[in-house]
């Protein structure tokens, strides 16, 4: 039985973690992996040091902006789950929802780097496509940082509440459809209120922007539906 008083309390939603910048190294390492470097050793200096230029003018641009709304879980199944009115198709993640036991929530999220990362990909790419590929991959290094951060904090607010929580899942990843699960995240948190719009087919401007669901609940028997899962799959949680 939840009472008004904690489904207003669980999470007030003006509250947020205070974002901590990645150390720069590891920031450029992390960035000139994703840009397809096979490993760091056999990379020009003058490309390092370009990466390391425009990281500070990526810090100096951008700031994440972040909004989250947690409520109880509606109902759970086998095929998905509901939650403000909306079923969340996905069989992987309706049988980790339906493995919940005692009170159960879900919070919706999201993460944007704001307006300036775009309009600066649009302003660079007209200079140098080179420099525009090099803010493109610093800013989503960058965006995965910061929503690793929001995944934590979140955890850290259930665990206050004597919660526990599943991993982060995003529309478009592991089972879920990209546009039906947008639009519920969109109706639950009103990202618009931060910046981020869905175009007709889902995606997000700006396009460092990450939505997503954590499930919470007294017990939660697995954080994620990875381990019984055998796809060849990138995004796959090893906790
Ligand atoms: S390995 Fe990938 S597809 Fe399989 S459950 Fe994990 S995220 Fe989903």
């Amino acid at each position: 039985m939840i009472t008004l008083r904690e489904r207003m309390d669980i999470f007030s939603g003006h509250r947020k973690p205070s974002f901590q910048l990645p150390k720069r190294d590891v920031w450029i390492e992390k960035t000139l992996l994703h840009m397809g470097y096979p490993d760091l050793d056999h990379i020009r200096a003058e490309i390092k040091a370009m990466v390391s230029d425009i990281s500070f003018s990526v810090e100096k641009e951008t700031a994440p902006l972040f909004l989250f709304q947690s409520e109880p879980l509606e109902s759970c199944t086998e095929n998905g789950f509901y939650m403000h009115g909306f079923h969340i198709k996905s069989q992987k993640w309706g049988k980790i929802s339906s493995r919940l036991e005692g009170r159960k929530f879900v919070c919706c999220f999201a993460l944007t780097l704001g307006a300036r990362s775009e309009e600066m990909i649009i302003e660079i790419n007209e200079q140098s496509l080179m420099y525009g590929y090099i803010w493109d991959a610093l800013c989503s290094t960058l965006t995965e940082y910061y929503v690793d951060q929001a995944e934590e904090w979140i955890a850290l607010q259930y665990m206050k509440k004597g919660l526990s929580v599943t991993r982060r899942f995003s529309p478009g990843y592991c089972d879920l459809d990209l546009l039906q699960a947008q639009k519920a995240i969109f109706n639950f948190c009103n990202p618009e209120s931060i910046g981020i719009r869905i175009s007709a087919s889902g995606l997000m401007i700006p396009r460092k922007s990450i939505t997503g669901l954590i499930l919470a609940a007294e017990k939660v028997p697995l954080r994620s539906p990875c381990n019984s899962c055998n796809r060849d799959c990138k995004h796959r949680r090893i906790s």
